[in-house]
Parts: C-alpha cells; structure tokens; sequence
C-alpha cells in the first residue's frame, strides 16, 4: 500500500483538543485556595491539571467550531490558542498511543486530598507548610477566574487542523 502523503495528524482523531478549554489558576496556598478547588472538583466533569509547576482547571466542552468532520470550521481565523498548539506531545498521544502523561489530573476531591498528602510525604519536614489562614477573598479569586474563562484558554490548543 502507497503511503498517505500530506497527511496530517489530526485526520486521523476526532478533535481530542477541541473537547475541552482550561484556565489557568494561581498555585493554592491558602485553605481556601484548597478549598475553592475542593469546590471545583465537586462539579461532574471539572478536573485539575498540574503541569510544569502550572495549575489548571480543565471544563469539558466542545468547541462550537468543532465541524462535523471534526475539522476546525474556522481555520482561518482560529483563535492564537489554537494556533499555538502543536501535534508535538497533544492529546492524541495519550489517548491513543498509550503514552503517559507529563501532568498530573485530578479528578475528585477525594483524589485531590490524596495528591497533597502524598506530596506532604515527599516534602522534607522543613519545607512542608500548613496552608496560612487568610482571609482570601473567594469573589476575587471566582471573579478572576471568570474573567480568565472569557479572555482566554490557557492550555495550548492544536495547530495542525486542516481544511
Ligand atoms: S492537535 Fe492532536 S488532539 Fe488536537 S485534533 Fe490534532 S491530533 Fe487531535
Ligand atoms: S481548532 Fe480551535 S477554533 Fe477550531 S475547532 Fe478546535 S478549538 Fe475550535
């Protein structure tokens, strides 16, 4: 069989990268820092991305654009996310060839008491701290997360698709 030449990634998935947006949120360092992410993890859907050193909150949902053929219908005019995002290490790697994942994502409350516990227990006594007790204004933080929902996606979206 003659190879597929020109061939481009993405018409090979169903638009993994498409599914999803994410925001980007400051590192917790409050109890209610934690305990706004316990908020978020309670909602069906919403997990957590740390990757890099960066925290994200990944919100499933398709992209209006997405076409039927699971091609950009706007290419053209793509947002810069998109544009940005490379076929390099995206989505399609892990789930379809199995690779591990560089981040780490949470999906529960449950799962996130884990992943500060275990990172605790790495932590040499020294350095582990108790979150400080502040008064972190929640409406702040919510507001600025949904400014950040309308401005932008904060995790790199693909690139490749072609029309
Ligand atoms: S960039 Fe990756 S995840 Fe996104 S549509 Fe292309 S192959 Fe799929
Ligand atoms: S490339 Fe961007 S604009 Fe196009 S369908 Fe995917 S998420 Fe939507």
């Amino acid at each position: 069989m003659l190879p597929i030449v020109n061939e481009s990634l993405c018409d090979r998935c169903t638009g993994l990268c498409c599914h999803y947006i994410t925001v980007e949120i400051d590192k917790p360092r409050t109890r209610r820092n934690h305990d706004d992410i316990r908020w978020y993890l309670l909602h069906e859907g919403i997990t957590l991305l740390i990757a890099q050193g960066r925290w994200l909150v990944k919100l499933p949902t398709r992209c209006r654009a997405l076409a039927a053929d699971c091609r950009c219908g706007i290419y053209e005019s793509r947002p810069e996310t998109c544009r940005e995002y490379s076929t390099d290490n995206c989505d399609y790697f892990t789930a379809y060839e199995g690779w591990d994942m560089d981040y780490v994502e949470i999906e529960t409350p449950e799962d996130y008491e884990k992943y500060l516990a275990a990172r605790k227990r790495k932590r040499p006594a020294s350095s582990a701290s108790k979150p400080a007790k502040t008064k972190t204004d929640s409406k702040a933080k919510n507001s600025k997360a949904k400014t950040a929902i309308q401005k932008k996606k904060t995790t790199p979206k693909k690139q490749t698709k072609e029309k």
